[in-house]
């Protein structure tokens, strides 16, 4: 099997990443960083996203698995003392795969020339205004639902939900459930401005759409990336098509991770 191990880069993550690459070495397997079927992460959730996104070309053939070294760790699970366990289940037995949906974002801009840019985001998608408030219509299915007015709008998947979605009272879905969630950055609601406040929760094949109404520079983000938009023409939400696969070697359910990161003991 080909596997590669990426690291936050600092010196602990870094010495745990070369133990790993002999340990495996030593196993038989091979090393390849363009084509992993394994992709191994030390650092956190921040070093998960950042691997996640330089393989999500070809999600189909790799699995992922992530090793927490003082970060949080939502879905780098495994600690450094599990290393060696680790490692034998990886050499050694067959492994399952469970997989998590992914959002998928498409930007149109005003400009016809430049095409669709196509994005797959592991945790959300948030919008903001660079310059006062964003003003934009929210398109459910087709259909116009709410013209939204405040700080920002954040589109989630159930594996994102517990990250920035969280803090913005959005609920914390499981990721069997194929869906997205759009939560609101303190929106204006006063007689004159309306939203509808509460998260929303779609499901697959429920496209959202956001078109921004007034000429203003728009931030988007996708996962930890920031891309700076001037002419936005709108930005299409929906569950995508491609997943996420983890290599699972033990069961270790959402909802306990969900207590062990929130509540602790
Ligand atoms: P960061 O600022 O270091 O991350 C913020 C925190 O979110 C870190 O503790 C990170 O864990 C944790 N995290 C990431 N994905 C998570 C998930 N799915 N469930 C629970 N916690 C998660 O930046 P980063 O590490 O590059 O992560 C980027 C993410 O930060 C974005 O995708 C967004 O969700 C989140 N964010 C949150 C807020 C907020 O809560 N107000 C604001 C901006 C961005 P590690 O320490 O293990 O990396
Ligand atoms: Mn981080």
């Amino acid at each position: 099997m080909k596997f590669t191990v990426k690291s936050r880069g600092d010196d602990f993550s870094n010495t745990l990443q070369q133990r790993i690459l002999q340990y495996l070495l030593d196993f038989g397997l091979s090393h390849d960083e363009k084509e992993p079927e394994m992709v191994i992460t030390v650092g956190g959730d921040g070093t998960f996203l950042q691997a996640f996104h330089e393989y999500c070309n070809r999600l189909e053939d790799t699995a992922f698995v992530g090793i927490h070294t003082g970060h949080l760790g939502f879905y780098a699970d495994w600690v450094p003392d599990e290393v060696e366990k680790l490692v034998i289940h990886i050499a050694k037995t067959p492994y399952q795969i469970v997989e998590y949906p992914l959002l998928e974002v498409v930007i149109r801009t005003n400009n016809e020339e430049i095409p669709p840019e196509r994005h797959l985001a592991l945790n959300e998608c948030t919008i903001k205004s660079l310059d006062g408030s964003l003003v934009s219509n929210v398109e459910i299915k087709g259909d116009t639902f709410e013209v939204f007015r405040g700080d920002g709008l954040c589109i989630s998947t159930p594996s994102g939900s517990t990250a920035y979605n969280k803090a913005l009272g959005g609920a914390i879905l499981h990721p069997s459930l194929a869906s997205i969630q759009i939560a609101e950055m303190a929106s204006i609601n006063n007689r004159v401005y309306r939203t509808v406040g509460s998260p929303l929760v779609l499901p697959q094949h429920h496209t959202c759409l956001l078109k921004p109404m007034n000429d203003k520079e728009v931030q988007v983000t996708i996962d930890h990336f920031t891309l700076s938009h001037s002419r936005v023409k709108s930005i299409q939400c929906r569950v995508a098509e491609e997943k996420i696969r983890f290599a699972r070697f033990r069961p270790f359910p959402f909802w306990k991770r969900v207590k062990e990161s929130f509540i602790g003991g």
